[in-house]
């Protein structure tokens, strides 16, 4: 059983932490063409604390005609507006201001993360120091050289520019809130387009406080807009508006095919950042302490709500029943709580309703003959309307098996154990997922073998997670298209065009005169 802390009196306060966000009545608005709206038909949702059930607040429910109307006002912005004229170097100011603020307000920011998310505050103060890097890392790259050019076989000079891509519709979960708006708006701002932010309709909160600042800081009106409401409404409606012509995603995989489905019809530019199902590899030679580490902190940070988490344990026969025992062992000694007691090491579920589906697979393990290693309940003695699971291990697992090969998307880690090298990559590639994967092992030939042959996009040795602005983050396989973070990021804001400048100005004689 995972130590249990007491609730924490957080919620209460949440009058006081929202009193900077923009509300009509009881209702928090939403940001667009640079004012604050209720929804059209007058819609509002309640947010619940993860942690206790209780209400925070209510929030505008936006309608498909709301993101027409914050659609057309990018659009407005880019075509007609300013910004699609705007100097790199003004962008750039208004970025690092913007990275200023986050920072100089990142307490209030982080207890409202940790309000609306549940996730424990250490968590959430360091989401919004990386939110303010990313503002900062592209407000640094927006001027900096991008272009090309050519020596070609003709008396030519031949050019390529990189220009902004217009209107970006952006979608982003709730595992990371702020963070996830950050890692969008930052490199589609910096390139020059302009964008309709859709967060999640259960985290909208910290987005919103963002807004306050992008009005004070004026940026032009219809630069950024945050409008809210359901997936299948608003989320569908920025993916199949033609005036839009960037989609960038980031959730589960099978939304991911339904808004690139959506997004056929003006065949718009698309990034998708999807699921994953990621192998955790420890060899027998590893440093068996900071393995032992890192798989606990691969699969149980945000309470396994990470696409990248560590949530396949991949280890080496001969060490399999010491290590997996320790990890046991110390999992099993994880706080788990709510977000605001410091205490707590581990925080909620997202929602009922998520907490729901991973108890369905914790089920779905046990009559697939998973050996249940600990966790797989509700901790006893927390607040029984939060919603919480106890970190959770299954062993002696089949690779056919649902819970090896689905995304579980919560703190249940399933353990297989491998022969040799080669088997070790067989496992670890054996599934449609292939987002992430770590190796842990002090044979550092081995670990580059291993490495090149896993096919994900992001990958570690002898760590686990640490990710940086500064490079490109993205899947193989069905965990999506395209990168996001570095210059990669920066360059799925852009198209690229190539100029031909004749130096020899005379007929081309390709015709008879
Ligand atoms: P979703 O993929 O459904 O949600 C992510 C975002 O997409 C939200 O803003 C959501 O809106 C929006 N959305 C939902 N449906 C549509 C649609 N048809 N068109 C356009 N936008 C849409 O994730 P869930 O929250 O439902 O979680 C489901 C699973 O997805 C999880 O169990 C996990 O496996 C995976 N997931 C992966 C994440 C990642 O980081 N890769 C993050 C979150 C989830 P809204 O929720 O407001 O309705």
């Amino acid at each position: 059983m995972a130590t249990v802390q007491t609730t924490y009196a957080g919620a209460s306060r949440s009058s006081e932490l929202l009193a900077n966000l923009k509300r009509a009545g009881d209702t928090y608005l939403m940001y667009v063409g640079g004012e604050w709206i209720a929804a059209s038909d007058g819609g509002t949702r309640d947010l619940i604390n993860p942690a206790n059930g209780q209400k925070i607040a209510a929030v505008s429910e936006g309608t498909a005609q709301d993101a027409d109307r914050a659609i057309q006002a990018a659009h407005d912005a880019f075509y007609e507006g300013p910004w699609g004229d705007s100097l790199a170097q003004d962008r750039a100011k208004l970025l690092f201001r913007l990275a200023e603020r986050i920072d100089e307000n990142a307490d209030e920011l982080s207890r409202i993360e940790t309000l609306n998310n549940g996730k424990p505050l250490r968590e959430t103060q360091y989401d919004m120091a990386d939110a303010a890097n990313c503002f900062r890392y592209y407000a640094g790259l927006a001027t900096k050289p991008s272009g090309q050019t050519f020596e070609v076989p003709a008396a030519s000079q031949t050019m390529v520019v990189r220009e902004p891509i217009g209107v970006c519709g952006q979608i982003i979960p709730w595992n990371y809130p702020l963070l996830m708006a950050a890692w969008k708006l930052a490199p589609a701002l910096a390139a020059g387009n302009t964008c309709v932010l859709k967060p999640s309709e259960l985290t909208p909160l910290t987005a919103l406080r963002l807004a306050t600042w992008i009005e004070e800081l004026e940026f032009p009106k219809g630069v950024v807009n945050i409008v809210l409401g359901a997936g299948p409404i608003v989320g569908h409606a920025l993916a199949a508006s033609h005036l839009v012509d960037k989609i960038a995603f980031t959730g589960g995989t099978k939304t991911g095919r339904a808004i690139m489905q959506a997004a056929v019809g003006n065949l718009k530019k698309i990034s998708l950042e999807l699921g994953g199902k990621s192998p955790n590899i420890v060899f027998a030679d590893a440093d068996f302490d900071t393995a032992v580490d890192y798989a606990l902190y691969g699969i149980f940070a945000n309470a396994g709500q990470v696409c990248s988490a560590g949530s396949r344990l991949l280890v080496e026969e001969s060490i399999a029943k010491k290590f997996v025992g320790a990890v046991v062992d110390r999992a099993k000694k994880i706080r788990v709580g709510d977000g605001f007691d410091p205490q707590t090491e581990m925080g909620p579920i997202i929602s009922r309703a998520h907490e729901e589906k991973i108890e369905s697979y914790i089920k779905t393990g046990l009559a697939e003959g998973a050996t249940l290693e600990c966790g797989g309940h509700r901790p006893e003695g927390l607040e029984e309307k939060g919603n919480f699971i106890e970190p959770t291990i299954f062993s002696h697992t089949k690779p056919g098996m649902k819970i090896v090969q689905e995304e579980i998307f919560g703190p249940v880690l399933v353990v297989q154990t491998f022969k040799d090298e080669k088997d070790a990559i067989r496992l670890a590639n054996d599934t449609i997922y292939g987002l992430a994967g770590g190796v842990f092992t002090n044979d550092i030939a081995k670990a580059h073998r291993v490495i090149r042959k896993l096919r994900a996009g992001i990958t570690w040795i002898n760590t686990y997670h640490p990710t940086y602005n500064e490079a490109p983050w993205g899947g193989y396989k069905q965990s999506g298209i395209g990168r996001e973070l570095g210059t990669y990021g920066f360059e799925a804001y852009t198209e690229v065009k190539q100029i031909n400048v004749n130096l020899a100005v005379e007929p081309s004689g390709w015709f008879s005169t």
